[in-house]
């Protein structure tokens, strides 16, 4: 009997002991449960942020490298601009030009275009207030340099250039008795002075296509050289051009209100005008006026051009 109360009490003993290593057991189990759930979940966690932070790496690089194209594409535009901006400006001869250019002063329609011309300079008086001028109203004119003056300020010449007026040519001497030697003499000036025009300008291959005759194209004493001159030039591939209308700033003695009055007068109903003015050193009136001359032809409707409206 007492073996049997010992056994039960034993096996008394022993359920609670069993108990404990059962607990004991699901109390590791469950913590071992924890710890991998937590550390699954941390390590889930941190591949995650890797993943992350990898995409993001990689969402960066590729528009690091997107940037660095456009980058790329932005200097090579850049540098096309600056390829476009430094080519030179070379005035077009082409049949079409030509015949544009012949027919300079034919209105088919109602636009009104005057084409402002300075001949005999440049000077250092004058020029430079010119441009300032012609600046200041975003306007671009076509000048008729004398090569003898393109060789004294070369400089003025290759700022008019630069600032997008048309170089053109009015002889090298202006002496009259020089040009109009003869035929080959007047092609002989045209020449110096294209080559003066190009060492002042830095552009070799420049071509001004265009000549004013020193005193205008007709008539006078030199009538006959000037008519087989002009066949010498176009042989040469050579135009020639005088005006339709003038401020008559080179005759007599002008005043700021004949200047303007004289070209209210010359340019009347006339929708193309190409006007005659100077820019030596004795025209200070000219520069004085030129703000008065533009405001009145605006008033008038005209539009501004020069000769590379034509020769394109
Ligand atoms: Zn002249």
């Amino acid at each position: 009997m007492k073996d049997k109360e010992e056994k039960i009490a034993e096996n008394f003993k022993l359920i609670p002991v069993k108990d404990h290593k059962m607990i004991n057991r699901i109390l590791v189990i469950v913590t071992i449960a924890i710890v991998v759930i937590v550390t699954s979940s941390i390590a889930g966690i941190f591949v995650a942020s890797n993943m992350r932070k990898k995409e993001e790496e990689q969402i960066a690089k590729k528009q690091d490298e997107t940037v660095q194209g456009e980058n790329q594409q932005g200097q090579n535009a850049d540098q096309d601009n600056q390829v476009e901006e430094n080519k030179p400006r070379l005035p077009v001869y082409s049949e079409e030009a030509k015949q544009n250019f012949k027919n300079i002063y034919v209105s088919n329609n109602d636009e009104k275009v005057a084409y402002l011309t300075f001949d005999d300079g440049p000077s250092k008086q004058i020029t430079p207030q010119i441009l300032e001028i012609l600046k200041n109203e975003n306007i671009k004119a076509s000048f008729f340099v004398l090569g003898n003056r393109v060789a004294t300020y070369p400089n003025l010449v290759k700022q008019e250039y630069e600032e997008g007026h048309y170089i053109a040519n009015h002889g090298y001497s202006h002496e009259y008795g020089n040009v109009y030697a003869s035929s080959q003499a007047v092609l002989n000036e045209y020449n110096i002075t294209e080559n003066k025009i190009r060492e002042a300008i830095g552009v070799p291959e420049y071509s001004s296509h265009i000549f004013r005759f020193p005193g205008g194209s007709e008539g006078g004493k030199y009538a006959k050289i000037k008519n087989e001159a002009k066949s010498v030039l176009e042989q040469n591939d050579v135009l020639y051009i005088n005006w339709n209308a003038l401020t008559n700033d080179a005759v007599g003695k002008p005043t700021h209100e004949s200047l303007v009055q004289d070209l209210k007068t010359t340019s009347n109903g006339k929708n193309k005008i190409v006007v005659l003015m100077h820019d030596t050193g004795s025209k200070q009136l000219t520069a004085d006026t030129l703000p008065e001359v533009i405001s009145y032809l605006r008033e008038q409707g005209y539009i501004f051009k020069n000769f590379y409206d034509i020769m394109k």
